[in-house]
């Protein structure tokens, strides 16, 4: 019998919709008899409690302490390593975000395992776990095992169907913080950007721009279909080095990685760095007044014309069919 532990995510007293998919990855990577433990880091977790104990898991770890309200690496990487003392997992699951993508590494020297990030696929091959990821900015995939354990996978969001809440009560034990002797780096503030109602990278829909933006206030015909659609407004690195957007927006190799169910990308060429972030969408809309530009190679549906006339077409289209 083996234990996977899921490293929990949540913000707001929410756990994030990565998590649900880590565990969904935790029960592909584990045989029948397997144990399922989630590591749950932060401060005032009361309110996640009763959530995660409706998680089909054998334990819950919670470890809260003040030092712990923001994500630090240097201190979620020692209440984490306390929480794998306790747990002795054979296998860790990350979300692929901006936290697990910190956390992952520093936990894999840390405990001295092996890690393959980015993982879009589990399966179980004649009783051994394969992972898949994309490389070569998605042009391919590669599928990999691991030699030897504990091991560390992050997950890429939006791709492992998450697991539906139980009634499979939990064990909940607190881990109590050993507090570092001193921490090389203190988060002072966190300045939130309010702008997307939407977190990025669990949209299922996101409208995303490029230079053909031409401006910050070409933006908001996006945004106003984004939000029309219940999505998040993505950008190109060149919309985001001309001052159009905030580079918290930019997709792609050097940005963040979606995999919505429907990507449109507005006045976005197609380079192979932007394409890294997004080619695993599901459905792609190019808008585009080039008929050559390279992202129609990888488009579904594909409109050449000026975005600033499709866009606001497409929003009064789907407001007639959306009420
Ligand atoms: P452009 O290539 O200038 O394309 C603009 C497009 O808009 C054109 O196709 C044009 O036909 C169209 N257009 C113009 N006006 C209109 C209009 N009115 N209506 C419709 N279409 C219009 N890029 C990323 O996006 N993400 C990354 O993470 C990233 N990382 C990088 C890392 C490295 C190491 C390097 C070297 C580059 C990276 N880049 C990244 C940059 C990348 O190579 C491209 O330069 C960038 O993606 C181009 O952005 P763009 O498509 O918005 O601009």
């Amino acid at each position: 019998m083996s234990k996977i532990l899921v490293v929990a995510e949540h913000r707001d007293g929410v756990l994030r919709q990565v998590t649900y998919e880590a565990i969904q990855a935790a029960t592909l990577s584990s045989a029948e008899n397997d144990q399922l433990h989630v590591a749950v880091i932060g401060h005032q977790l009361e309110s996640l409690t009763e959530s995660l104990s409706r998680i089909d898991a054998e334990k819950v770890y919670l470890t809260d302490h003040p030092d712990l309200q923001q994500y630090n690496p240097e201190a979620y990487a020692t209440a984490l390593k306390q929480v794998i003392d306790a747990s002795n997992p054979d296998g860790i699951i990350f979300g692929h975000t901006a936290i697990g993508r910190d956390l992952a590494p520093i936990i894999s020297a840390k405990i001295d395992a092996g890690q393959i990030s980015d993982v879009t696929n589990i399966e179980n091959v004649d009783d051994q776990v394969v992972f898949t990821r994309p490389i070569y900015a998605g042009k391919a995939f590669e599928k990999k095992v691991f030699q030897s354990s504990p091991w560390v996978v992050t997950i890429r969001p939006n791709n492992i169907s998450a697991a539906d809440p139980s009634d499979g009560k939990a064990e909940v034990e607190n881990i109590e913080y050993a507090k570092p002797a001193s921490l090389r780096t203190v988060i002072q503030d966190v300045v939130r950007n309010t702008s997307g109602k939407v977190d990025l990278s669990e949209a299922k829909i996101v409208v995303s721009g490029g230079r053909g933006v031409k401006s910050a206030d070409g933006f908001k015909p996006l945004q106003e279909l984004a939000d029309l659609l219940g999505g998040a407004v993505g950008a190109s690195r060149g919309a985001c080095d001309a001052d159009y957007c905030d580079y918290s927006l930019q997709i792609g190799q050097t940005g963040k990685v979606v995999t919505p169910e429907v990507y449109i990308a507005c006045g976005i060429s197609g380079a192979i760095q932007h394409v890294a972030g997004m080619s695993q969408s599901k459905i792609i809309v190019a808008i585009n007044k080039d008929p050559e530009a390279p992202i129609f190679k990888i488009a579904d549906y594909g409109i050449v014309g000026d975005l600033f006339e499709v866009v606001p077409l497409l929003t009064e289209e789907f407001k007639k069919v959306l009420g």
